[in-house]
């Protein structure tokens, strides 16, 4: 496996790559890889001759220094992570081969003011800004991101469809555990018994969800959310409510929506969605 840190050496094995007419898959992290992110590059090794996954924490995405700071990385893992899962090139720049010093910060425009855009400020900015970077480098065919974080997803899909339309992005379910929370780099910051009251509050969402007529409307099936949400112990909810898969809206039916929520766990937080 390469693992490349500069913008120049990667051209010249992309170069090598176009060459050959070998088709890229690229799997955009970072890093502190788990299962979640081996289904990404599962996917992307299926589907292309060759897969680069890129490890960047990007500063521009968080919105607090504190939480930037103590955002796992664990970069040895990672390399066998990667290189267990026949990964072919991992890129890892630095944030100065990045960014300019006085780097212009993109502005997202779609799905603005909900869910996690309401309450992580210019955090869908910071990851726009990044990609198109990153895009504009690796020049792949295709490119993976997961449902687990869906909203991001659906600015991804815009974003390619008005500025990378030679790109195809291709989304990818939701990876669990046996007990059903979705794997996360963040989960590494729970300690045993806030993982243990994550699985709980996870299986009472679950039970909660088969009980929802599959007939309800959206904003009947949001009322019985509330209902729901405020019985449990959370020390801090940005938001727990359903919304129409296509398009995020609250219009159509239960049965149409996903149910998206972003809680805490001490500073953690967990963000997950689930299908009806
Ligand atoms: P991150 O390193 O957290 O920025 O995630 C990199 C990519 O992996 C994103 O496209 C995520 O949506 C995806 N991802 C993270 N966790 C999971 C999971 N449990 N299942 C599937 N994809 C995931």
């Amino acid at each position: 496996m390469l693992i490349i840190k500069d913008i120049s050496n990667l051209q010249s094995y992309l170069t090598a790559y176009q060459n050959r007419k070998y088709s890229i898959g690229f799997v955009p992290t970072m890093g502190a890889l788990h299962k979640g992110h081996g289904e990404l590059i599962k996917k992307s090794k299926n589907d292309n001759h060759k897969t680069i996954v890129s490890i960047f924490v990007n500063e521009k995405q968080f919105n607090s220094k504190e939480d930037f700071n103590s955002y796992p990385r664990n970069k040895g893992l990672d390399y066998d992570f990667c290189s267990d899962n026949d990964v072919d090139l991992l890129f890892e720049p630095s944030s100065e081969e990045i960014y300019n010093k006085d780097e212009t910060i993109l502005k997202n425009t779609n799905y603005n003011n909900i869910l996690c855009d309401k309450y992580r400020k210019g955090h869908f900015d910071g990851v726009i800004t990044v990609l198109n970077k990153f895009f504009s480098i690796v020049k792949s065919d295709k490119v993976y991101f997961g449902e687990k974080d869906f909203q991001q997803l659906k600015i991804i899909e815009k974003f390619i469809q008005e500025k990378y339309k030679f790109l195809e992005i291709v989304s990818v379910p939701t990876k669990r555990n046996e007990e059903g929370i979705a794997y996360s780099s963040r989960n590494e910051k729970l300690s045993k018994k806030q993982i243990q009251d994550f699985v709980s509050f996870h299986q009472k969402v679950e039970n909660f969800l088969k009980s929802l007529e599959k007939s309800f409307d959206i904003n009947t099936a949001n009322q019985k959310a509330k209902d729901f949400i405020v019985e449990q112990d959370i020390e801090e909810l940005d938001y727990f409510e359903f919304r129409n898969n296509n398009d995020l809206s609250f219009n159509g039916r239960v049965s149409e929506s996903r149910l998206f929520y972003a809680i805490y766990k001490g500073k953690v937080r967990l963000i997950d969605n689930l299908k009806v």
